[in-house]
């Protein structure tokens, strides 16, 4: 790893006050009361540096949200300049600031064009809570009230609000937690790689939109509001679907009056190489895309809900006994996240990033892929700026590590000692860069994890688990 830069902030008193006082999401408590958190204090490109001069290689773009990358001044500079003329103001009851109304506009722009409006929210879990409120609306208006149940699928990720953790489909997730009862059906996830064996891609994905059919035929379509899909699941391991599996499933959907929302919290704004993938990669037309993470590049918290003007027209339709729209959050459309929204595309586009995603994109796959000789690398899997590795115990069989071995922890940790941050999810390590990445930051990352690996198979023939 690069020498460390001397920092001024006191470690030991932050490293306390943050193991004392923050309830971390997502801790694991087993390590936390002991070792605390690493804290990350500076951010530049491609960089982050931790509290003791640390320099690491940002390898997950924060959270998969930095898209444009760390420290960019001009982002910061909008939100100073947007938080000192005007820091907030409602949009409730016909009021709205001048951000978030460009923002629209500039989200309908780059949107397919059936996707003209916009509601805000928070992040990607509000946009998907409120978004089942909308359609849940929006057929209560129809007059089709019994069209309620969502159709997600196992392994989903979309995000932790009540209404959003009842869509999720990681189980573990929702251990201990409670979730509600009846709302959602969730169906298989597309895992190509532990597809049932026997079948090929078109097969796998035959089955897959048989099981959609089935479903449908057994709830009713007239009980089924809407199915709800990330491109490509991302928390949930990567999960590149068979060739046709999103515009095959649209079409079933379709033909049921079954609303098709598109959850782009990751894919959105470039990681795929373009600004939207629903169109320009998976080919389907959503009802409803969401959005949050890269539409900021995580500078300020902000979620959106692109919604079709078929819905709209519904939506938008007043209500005659003098109710309104009544749902939404102080900060939709907040002016300071929208600016720096804003802020953040014109660079985007400005440095056309997503034409450098399309072209180093492919080069990481296959940096990775040299990464499967390996013996605890099962697959490397993904598109573009959204990759995984899936760590096994045995190849031909594909059985997994016991769970204490902790082998996504131990990847994670070996790459992070050489400088480079991944991100550990159970046994899988998730590689979801900054859209500046180069080839040759590639080439070094590449390097680092393949130490890593190396490393990490001694540490486990150690332990006694290879
Ligand atoms: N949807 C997807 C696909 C996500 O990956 C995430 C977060 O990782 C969310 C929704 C939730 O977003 P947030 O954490 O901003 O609420």
């Amino acid at each position: 790893a690069p020498a460390p830069v001397p920092t001024t902030l006191d470690a030991e008193t932050l490293w306390r006050q943050d193991r004392d006082h923050f309830v971390h999401p997502f801790t694991d408590f087993s390590v936390f009361h002991d070792k605390g958190c690493e804290l990350i204090t500076d951010a530049e490109g491609i960089h982050v540096q931790d509290i003791h001069g640390n320099r690491f290689i940002d390898g997950i773009a924060g959270l998969w949200c930095v898209n444009v990358g760390h420290g960019r001044a001009e982002i910061g500079q909008a939100m100073a300049e947007q938080a000192t003329r005007m820091a907030y103001f409602s949009t409730f009851n016909n009021l709205s600031n001048a951000p978030a109304t460009r923002l629209a506009a500039k989200l309908a722009e780059l949107a397919p064009a059936h996707l003209n409006h916009v509601f805000y929210s928070c992040g990607g879990s509000t946009a998907n809570d409120a978004t089942i409120r909308l359609v849940h609306y929006y057929f209560n208006r129809l007059g089709k009230p019994n069209k309620k149940r969502i159709l997600s699928r196992h392994n989903a990720y979309h995000g932790t609000t009540y209404l959003a953790a009842s869509l999720t489909g990681i189980e573990s997730n929702n251990w201990e937690f409670d979730t509600l009862d009846g709302l959602v059906t969730h169906l298989s996830e597309a895992n190509l790689y532990r597809r049932p064996e026997g079948m090929d891609e078109a097969q796998y994905c035959d089955h897959l939109v048989a099981e959609l059919e089935a479903t449908i035929a057994e709830i009713g379509a007239d009980n089924i509001a809407a199915f709800i899909a990330e491109p490509i699941m991302g928390a949930g391991g990567v999960l590149v679907a068979p060739r046709g599996y999103h515009a095959r499933m649209q079409e079933v959907l379709r033909a049921h009056d079954i609303l098709y929302i598109a959850d782009e919290v990751v894919t959105g704004f470039g990681r795929l190489g373009h600004i939207f993938a629903s169109e320009a990669v998976f080919d389907t037309q959503p009802d409803v895309i969401n959005l949050a993470k890269g539409l900021s590049s995580g500078y300020a918290p902000l979620g959106a809900t692109l919604i079709s003007d078929r819905l709209y027209e519904v939506l938008g339709t007043p209500q005659g006994k003098g109710g309104v729209l009544s749902t939404g959050f102080t900060y939709s459309g907040h002016p300071v996240s929208c600016a720096a929204a804003l802020k953040n595309i014109e660079i985007l586009e400005r440095e056309e990033l997503c034409a450098n995603v399309r072209e180093v994109g492919p080069y990481l796959e296959q940096a990775l892929a040299t990464l499967s000789r390996h013996p605890t690398v099962g697959d490397v899997r993904g598109s573009h700026f959204m990759m995984c590795i899936e760590n096994v115990a045995d190849k031909d069989t594909k059985a997994l590590f016991p769970v204490d071995a902790r082998v996504g922890d131990r990847v994670a940790f070996e790459a992070q000692q050489r400088g480079l941050i991944i991100r550990p999810v159970g046994h899988l390590n998730v590689i979801s860069p900054p859209l500046i990445w180069t080839r040759d930051t590639v080439d070094e990352a590449v390097a680092i994890l393949d130490e890593a690996l190396a490393a990490t198979a001694e540490s486990l023939r150690r332990d006694g688990y290879l």
